[in-house]
């Protein structure tokens, strides 16, 4: 068998909603992309939604909005995507690394409160495998500081923390519509706010900084005229994307439903396993199930994790390792971070792996990848 490590559930909804766009002429942001995030803001019940080209960009963007200067500190998990670490750079500010705990893999809110100076300004908490964070502590935390909250949200469409959905909780939230993430639409991200202002601002920065995007003005009368008013960027995008957005978005909890099948059957045959940890989930949370992570135990095993996920690789799973930790990197490493501080961190990267797990995975497929990984665990016992 063949099973890849990802694959996007794309039906001829999306083609056939990507081809109207293409036919209708009017490819670049407009009403397509008004009605997306009319459509994301209801789903997600917060006050704006304003999509850009990737979450990368949402995340930038954020940080343009709360004012982020040069030398602030920004709190961010050492186990996660560059681009959460990066977008604080592109302000000459300090992503100041914090570690996970082993368990969830979330950052671990008891290691932020010894991390924050008098410059931290934010706080970026990963929810992970789409795994929401501890929010009260976390906003707590940051509310007795006056800090911000801006989540990365990239795995996380559709979550819940003790009843309260991702995308309502923070100051503001990131979601990412790259092509591996829950919903998809090749390249694309998603601000959430309630904060008015921001997102106000971040309508203007993500189109060069002009106050009237390219579809206001050519509703207008004087569709020509436009003002500038600071130097913005070009992360708007595209209304044939859009279009696959509200398709991908009318079946998010569907394909959500088909994660979470995947995900309990993975569970449930790993928990009596020796030598495997299947990933925790508190149970004050719902995850994404964006990712499957499973933790071999190299004290009960005879062979590494990288060992481990060459031999499924033979048998023609695909499989990945989410993340390896930012001071692994050289970038990181110049900025003196250091694995030695990360012990939590530097368990889990020795131990994780992860699985396939995505909409449309047939039970056959499913079966095979948990007959493989018991039968490697079980052959290979110390
Ligand atoms: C995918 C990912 C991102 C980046 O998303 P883009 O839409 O590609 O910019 C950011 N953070 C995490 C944790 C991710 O996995």
């Amino acid at each position: 068998m063949d099973i890849p490590f990802h694959k996007p559930y794309i039906t001829d909804d999306e083609i056939g909603a990507a081809a109207e766009m293409l036919r209708a002429g009017w490819l670049t942001a407009g009403k397509k992309t008004a009605q997306f995030e009319e459509e994301f803001k209801k789903y997600i019940g917060c006050g704006s939604a304003v999509a850009v080209n990737s979450a990368t960009a949402a995340m930038h963007l954020c940080l343009a909005v709360m004012d982020l200067r040069e030398g602030d500190e920004v709190i961010v998990p050492a186990m996660t995507f560059t681009a959460t670490a990066e977008v604080v750079r592109y302000f000459n500010a300090v992503p100041v690394l914090v570690d996970i705990e082993a368990d969830t893999h979330l950052i671990d809110p008891d290691r932020i409160e010894e991390r924050i100076t008098g410059r931290t300004r934010a706080i970026m908490p990963v929810h992970y495998a789409g795994q929401p964070c501890d929010m009260d502590r976390i906003l707590s935390i940051a509310s007795a500081r006056r800090l911000a909250v801006i989540e990365d949200a990239a795995h996380s469409l559709p979550a819940w923390y003790r009843g309260r959905r991702v995308g309502t909780m923070g100051d503001a939230t990131c979601f990412s519509f790259y092509a591996t993430k829950t919903i998809t639409t090749g390249e694309g991200g998603m601000i959430c706010t309630d904060n008015d202002g921001w997102a106000k601002r971040a309508r203007v920065l993500r189109l060069h900084g002009i106050d009237r995007d390219a579809w206001q003005r050519h509703e207008s009368s004087r569709f020509w005229q436009y003002d500038v008013v600071e130097a913005g960027y070009k992360y708007n995008t595209t209304d044939i994307a859009s279009a696959i957005g509200v398709e991908q978005l009318g079946k998010v909890e569907a394909m959500w439903k088909m994660r979470k099948r995947v995900a309990e059957r993975y569970t449930g045959a790993f928990g009596g396993v020796d030598g495997l940890a299947p990933y925790t989930v508190r149970p004050d949370r719902e995850s994404a199930w964006y990712l499957y992570p499973v933790d071999c135990d190299p004290d009960v095993l005879s062979i590494t994790r990288d060992r481990f996920i060459e031999l499924m690789r033979e048998r023609g799973v695909g499989m990945s390792v989410h993340f390896i930790p930012l001071y692994e990197f050289t970038y990181y490493k110049k900025m003196g971070c250091s694995g030695a501080d990360f012990p939590n961190c530097r368990r889990v990267f020795e131990r994780t792996m992860s699985l396939p797990i995505f909409p449309g995975m047939t039970d056959a497929e499913i079966d095979y990848v948990i007959e493989s990984v018991v039968d490697i665990a079980r052959k290979n016992k110390r």
